[in-house]
């Protein structure tokens, strides 16, 4: 019997191959939960050694109802549903995985900038209703030679920016106060205030994570700024643009179109009016996805258990317990 028990709080993937291969180095087989409360939770988590969440709510009464664990282990790059301050007051390292889907959530905000560019999934409704010759209802740009506008400019920001870099653009303005102008600079892009990038941009695309600062940041002042033939992208987090307003600058044509994997409700509400409009095009928050990203996510999960429990740190940690 495995000297350390390693529980899965909630079943998002079905197969745990990845994890058990990482975690059989210390004979761990992974336990598969899906929990759906609170006290089921704390009955089965009272004595784990290491927990791996997906997004099920790791609320401050159930982490301190652990009376064994060493280390929470997130699927994926942000940990807003893991009480951190509950955690490092019982010592239990929180981790995450920060960089297994640059590539692929980069590929998806480029997929939807083209899309918005040439409009190929309103080319497809409009052929299978039998239309034709669809350019007159709507004019297209070039990408060659316009403003490319990136709003932080992490990972993923970064990846879709060497992606980006055959494509002939004239500029690429780059906001993200956490990083020297030099930084930006160097890495090839112009530092610019939030105002004038949505100002000069054609494209807009937002790689920031949810934050106060950055909940609602783009809302019907930001909206008014930007051209009437702009495009914006959102792979990062729904609330970071206010819907409301998205729904009035796309209805009036303050801008042109919107390219949206991410919202303040997901699954977006049937209710919501955005789905009245043929200049937005979704996506169901599958940014992160691909065969690749899941195997690179799950293995590097484990690995975050794997060393705490051979004693070490996480190898991508969230809290500091010593
Ligand atoms: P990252 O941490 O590498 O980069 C985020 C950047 O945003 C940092 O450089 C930071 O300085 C900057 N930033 C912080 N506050 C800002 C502000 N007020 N204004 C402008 N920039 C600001 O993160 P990442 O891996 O590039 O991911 C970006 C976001 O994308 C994540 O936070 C996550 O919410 C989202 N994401 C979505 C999917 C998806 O499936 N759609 C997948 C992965 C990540």
């Amino acid at each position: 019997m495995a000297k350390y028990r390693v529980v899965v709080t909630d079943d998002r993937y079905g197969s745990y191959r990845e994890e058990n291969d990482v975690l059989s180095e210390l004979g761990i087989e992974v336990e598969v939960h899906d929990f759906k409360n609170e006290a089921e939770a704390k009955s089965v988590l009272k004595d784990a050694d290491g927990v791996l969440v997906n997004l099920f709510p790791l609320t401050r009464e159930i982490i301190l109802s652990m009376n064994n664990c060493k280390v929470i282990s997130r699927y994926g790059v942000g940990y807003d549903n893991v009480d951190i301050d509950a955690a490092t007051a019982k010592e239990i390292w929180v981790s995450r995985v920060p960089d297994y889907s640059m590539e692929d959530t980069s590929d998806h905000a480029l997929a939807h900038l083209f899309n918005c560019v040439r409009k190929i999934t309103y080319r497809d409704r409009m052929i299978r209703e039998g239309k034709w010759n669809l350019h007159k209802d709507w004019p297209s740009f070039r990408i060659a030679g316009k403003t490319l506008g990136l709003i932080g400019f992490g990972n993923i920001s970064k990846t879709l920016f060497r992606k980006v870099s055959g494509f002939g653009l004239g500029t690429v303005l780059v906001y993200d106060p956490y990083i020297d102008d030099a930084a930006i600079r160097k890495a090839g892009g112009t530092p610019s205030p939030l105002e004038e990038l949505l100002k000069q941009s054609d494209y807009i695309s937002i790689h920031a994570p949810l934050t106060d600062e950055t909940e609602a940041m783009i809302g019907s002042s930001e909206f008014r700024l930007m051209k009437k033939s702009a495009v914006i992208i959102n792979t990062s987090r729904g609330p970071i643009i206010n819907e409301d307003a998205l729904y009035s600058a796309l209805k009036e044509g303050e801008i042109a179109a919107a390219g949206i994997d991410v919202y303040k409700t997901e699954p977006l509400p049937m209710e919501s009016p955005l789905r009245s409009l043929d200049n937005i095009t979704f996506t169901d928050h599958a940014g992160w996805y691909s065969e690749e990203s899941i195997i690179e996510l799950k293995t590097k999960a484990a690995r975050n258990i794997l060393e705490v429990l051979k004693g070490n740190k996480p190898v991508y940690p969230v809290n500091s317990v010593r």
